[in-house]
């Protein structure tokens, strides 16, 4: 179908964008246009006005400063991906490598501090995709299968709006509202996305860098994270993707995040499966059957109420893969650190299953199935 006609503004800054907003009522913000295109051409949106704000330098880049990394809301995830990615010289010491015989030598900043937010960039789409959609487009259009939304939960990410009144900061839990529904109003504009570098064995995120001795840039614990997905092999969306940020202190899980995209009408944090999966010991023999112990009961973690099924799988098929994708998302994270690299005794990782698109943006279309 052809998309219906429309009055197209490119704002040269936020604030002309915001104008923009404020004087035409039924305009709407452009940013890679990966969703709003199709929307447009199959109905389903009828804006008589866009405002393109992709080009916008304000918008645009990746900040790592000592206590959080901000990623510009029309920062391609292509663009995340290269400068994300940036690592220091892995033979010397340096605030964004680590240093010689550190497993987190040659890993950049967001690497270190949010491994499962890159790779759920990773696993977006396919490259044509990934060159022109955005972060904060990604975020705003709430999509329950979107990639970045779970990662952004174990990541404790927040979300900047700016509107006429100025600019807010709010978590993503309370950013995400419902199914293609966000907290950014039809006057606003989404600047960026924070994502607050590890601090502490709790999982919380702040105090004081002085305080704790760290510039933040090197996390203070042993912190690793994955995301995998089962894709959808027509749509390529994620029909379940899943989300893990553990913390291990002297080989026990002492803080796990958990979250998972496609099986609700939005992102949503495991919590019981948080809880039961802190103070595994990673390191001893009978590892693998405690992980496949504390994921069972995911399930009971997704809100009757909320469950989603569509053509591409029901709501029951969603739930029912779910603890297989934890429990992968669970061995790939638990892998990813010091602790569970070392490969003890019965390896986390040792026995993990194939995924459609795991750690370092592997995707095997032809991935195991579920048990
Ligand atoms: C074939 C195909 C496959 C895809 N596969 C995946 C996938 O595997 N995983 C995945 O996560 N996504 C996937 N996508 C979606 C893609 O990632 C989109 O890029 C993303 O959902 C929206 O980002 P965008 O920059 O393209 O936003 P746009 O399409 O430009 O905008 C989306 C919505 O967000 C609003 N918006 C945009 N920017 C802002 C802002 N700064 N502030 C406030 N509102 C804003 C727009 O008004 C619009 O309502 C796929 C898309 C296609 C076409």
């Amino acid at each position: 179908m052809f998309p219906p006609s429309f009055d197209y503004h490119r704002a040269s800054s936020v604030s002309e964008a915001l104008s923009l907003l404020a004087e035409l009522p039924d305009a709407t913000l452009l940013a890679g246009g990966h969703a709003l295109l199709p929307r447009l051409k199959n109905g389903r949106a009828e804006p008589g006005a866009v405002v393109d704000v992709s080009e916008l330098p304000e918008l645009i880049g990746v900040d790592v400063g000592s206590e959080a990394t901000v990623v510009g809301a029309a920062t391609t995830y292509a663009t995340l991906l290269e400068t994300g990615t940036e690592a220091g010289d892995a033979d010397e010491e340096s605030d964004a490598g680590g240093s010689v015989g550190d497993p987190t030598a040659g890993r950049s900043v967001l690497e270190q501090h949010a491994p499962a937010f890159l790779e759920a960039t990773r696993a977006v789409g396919d490259r044509q995709i990934r060159n022109r959609g955005t972060v904060g487009g990604n975020l705003a259009e709430a999509h329950p299968e979107s990639d970045l939304p779970a990662a952004a939960l174990v990541a404790d990410a927040s979300v900047r709006i700016r509107g006429s009144g100025g600019e807010r900061e709010v978590a993503v839990e309370e950013f995400l509202t419902g199914a293609f529904e966000s907290a950014v109003g039809d006057d606003e504009i989404v600047t960026a996305v924070r994502i607050p570098h590890v601090d502490g064995w709790d999982g919380s995120n702040g105090g004081d860098a002085e305080e704790n001795g760290s510039d933040r840039n090197e996390p203070t614990v042993d912190n690793g994270g994955a995301y995998v997905r089962k894709t959808h092999p027509t749509s390529g969306y994620a029909m379940v993707g899943v989300a893990v940020r553990v913390g291990i202190d002297d080989g026990v899980i002492a803080s796990a995040r958990v979250a998972a995209n496609g099986v609700a009408d939005t992102a949503l944090r495991l919590s019981s499966v948080e809880t039961a999966l802190e103070g595994i010991d990673v390191t001893t023999e009978g590892v693998g059957e405690r992980v496949t112990a504390a994921v069972e009961n995911a399930p009971a973690d997704v809100p009757e109420a909320t469950r989603r099924g569509d053509v591409h799988a029901s709501a029951e098929y969603r739930v029912s893969v779910l603890p297989t994708y934890v429990e992968r998302a669970v061995r790939a994270a638990v892998d990813s650190t010091e602790a569970g690299s070392d490969g003890g005794p019965d390896s986390v990782g040792d026995s993990a299953p194939d995924s459609d698109s795991g750690r370092n943006g592997r995707r095997d279309q032809q991935g195991g199935e579920p048990r």
